[in-house]
């Protein structure tokens, strides 16, 4: 290691509650980069701020020096780049459906993503699950995609905020990642790498979140309004409950396909309402429509029209699809591929769906990756027959497992798809999908 930096004078300050300032915020995040800070004294100040929380000042210097510690990108000619961020959920397929849909609306959208690891899927695994398709596209690529589809994803390179890595992987292990400031630079340093002018935001909360409590989920909105405005992005969003899987699909190619089926046709389901309000949310604020109500038509005319379906079968054209395959995906229904039903041996109603227990164990069965160099088998996952609040007699299928794996593992699996479903006799009415709107 080159020339150590000495952090004990920032860990000091901040074990005492008191403020780093901006100067020292930038030159720890410059160290850190430059691999001149042993780990355990960037983790010891990881955990003072845990503990200890940060201003609105210094989440911003936090914020702005991650996204200085690599590449920003810039599209020029647009003025307006839409971009929609979920914190995280099981079978949240919400990007793939709604980018397309704003597209074909007249918003042009950018995002960067990521490849899924440990219980959530990424959103670049479930393109790159149809053969052929390549996220991995340049500036340059993601440029002439706009240009040509009017909206891209792109995979985020290695030089797009460098510091979150070393960072996220320190918060880790080290029982720091629920840390409101840090999630806050966390996804806000790599949107605004990404180069978008409007981000919308999907706060989840729930038993699989990372915030628990509204309170919570709140709390970090709050931050990531405040934080996004004042380094010059707009950032406005919601807050969505997860207590369940989103959708029916879990895993790569059958998220892919239900995002098709929901581009194919209009459905009314909590999924669809997300992809709305969320939708929604970015015209307006973006100035595309005036009222939320010509803003909802105009969303829905894109389904109506074929016009979204066009712009995500456009965009997994220009990443390299197999043609044969682009071919089939829209024509592709569930029960085409080989599965294998889950049987219930109980009778009552859909209690809770353990999300987090089901999106750790699919990655047993293929779907989701332990380590970064972890092999996927797209075609893993399932398909969720039933939801809270569904009735469900003894023998009604729960799910369909797919995958090799899955098949493969018999009777084993379906009793362990089975125990994510709670069932009780009595009947609740249902929660609110949407908590809160920012
Ligand atoms: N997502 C991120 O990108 N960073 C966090 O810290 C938490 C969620």
């Amino acid at each position: 290691m080159s020339s150590s930096f000495d952090l004990r004078p920032l860990i000091e300050k901040k074990k005492r509650e008191l403020a780093l300032s901006k100067s020292e915020i930038e030159s720890w995040i410059r160290a850190l980069v430059a691999g001149r800070i042993p780990d355990y004294q960037s983790a010891a100040l990881l955990m003072a701020i845990c503990l200890k929380g940060m201003d609105f000042d210094e989440t911003l210097a936090l914020t702005e020096a991650m996204v200085a510690s690599g590449d920003r990108l810039a599209f020029p000619g647009y003025a307006t780049l839409g971009d929609k961020h979920s914190t995280g959920g099981v079978g949240d397929k919400v990007s793939l459906i709604l980018a397309p849909m704003l597209a074909a609306a007249g918003l042009p959208v950018t995002m960067l993503s990521g490849r899924g690891l440990g219980h959530t899927g990424g959103t670049i695994d479930k393109f790159e699950s149809l053969p052929g398709v390549s996220c991995n596209l340049d500036q340059r690529q993601m440029k002439e995609m706009l240009d040509r589809v009017g909206w891209t994803n792109a995979c985020a390179s290695q030089n797009i905020v460098p510091a979150d890595r070393i960072l996220y992987a320190l918060r880790d292990v080290t029982a720091t990642v629920d840390s409101i400031p840090l999630i806050t630079a966390s996804i806000l340093s790599k949107k605004i790498a990404g180069g978008a002018t409007h981000l919308c935001l999907d706060v989840k909360c729930g038993s699989g979140a990372f915030m628990r409590t509204k309170q919570r989920a709140m709390a970090l909105s709050e931050n990531l309004r405040i934080i996004g405005n004042r380094s010059g992005m707009a950032v406005f969003g919601l807050i969505s409950r997860m207590d369940e899987p989103l959708g029916h699909a879990v895993g790569n190619y059958l998220e892919l396909l239900e995002a098709v089926a929901y581009l194919r046709e209009p459905h009314d389901t909590p999924l669809m309402r997300l992809v709305y309000a969320l939708g929604v949310k970015l015209l307006l604020k973006t100035g595309v429509e005036k009222t939320a109500q010509n803003a909802e038509q105009r969303m829905r005319a894109t389904i109506q029209k074929g016009a979204a379906l066009e712009k995500l079968l456009d965009y997994l054209r220009f990443a390299g699809a197999d043609a044969a395959a682009l071919d089939r995906l829209p024509r592709q229904g569930f029960d085409d591929l080989p599965r294998r039903p889950v049987l219930s041996g109980r009778a009552g109603e859909v209690r809770a769906l353990d999300g987090y227990g089901l999106g750790t164990y699919l990655i047993e069965l293929g779907a989701g990756r332990r380590s970064r160099k972890d092999r996927l088998d797209y075609m893993a996952g399932v398909y969720l027959a039933k939801h809270v609040g569904d009735r469900v007699e003894k023998g009604d299928v729960l799910a369909w497992v797919y995958g090799e794996r899955g098949i493969d593992g018999g009777d084993a699996v379906s009793e362990r798809i089975d125990g994510f479903f709670s069932l009780d006799a009595s009947s609740k009415p249902p929660k609110p999908l949407i908590l809160h709107e920012f």
